[in-house]
């Protein structure tokens, strides 16, 4: 089986790993000029600690996101109900991060496997 260039991302619940997906899954515009904008994300205004609340939708269930290759901690918030992301840096970190994230390579079929030895 080939490689395929994906992006995984982590879903976090504080220390617990509960879903996986693929980076590619967040983009809602693929012609916006940032890639923070190609990932929804308007508001420039960031969160170092977890939200108590979605700025979108109000909803309390926020969890944390990490994008493998880009940054290993939490890099976003997504918003459980409406999957809107917020900051947790400023965009032109961000952007960065993410830039360093687009060269990560990885293997579908190793992913049962990764996530056995996060989990
Ligand atoms: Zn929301």
């Amino acid at each position: 089986m080939g490689k395929n260039k994906v992006h995984l991302v982590q879903k976090t619940e504080s220390i617990s790993v509960n879903e996986i997906s693929v980076y590619d899954d967040l983009i809602v515009d693929r012609n916006a000029r940032t890639r923070c904008l190609k990932l929804g994300i308007k508001s420039g205004k960031t969160y170092k600690e977890r939200p108590e609340k979605c700025p979108h939708c109000e909803s309390k269930k926020i969890v944390g996101l990490q994008v493998l290759g880009a940054y290993n901690k939490i890099l976003f918030w997504i918003c459980d109900v409406c999957d809107k992301l917020s900051l947790r840096f400023p965009k032109r970190e961000t952007e960065k991060y993410l830039k360093n994230g687009e060269g990560f390579w990885t293997n579908a079929s190793d992913w049962d496997n990764y996530l056995e030895e996060i989990g």
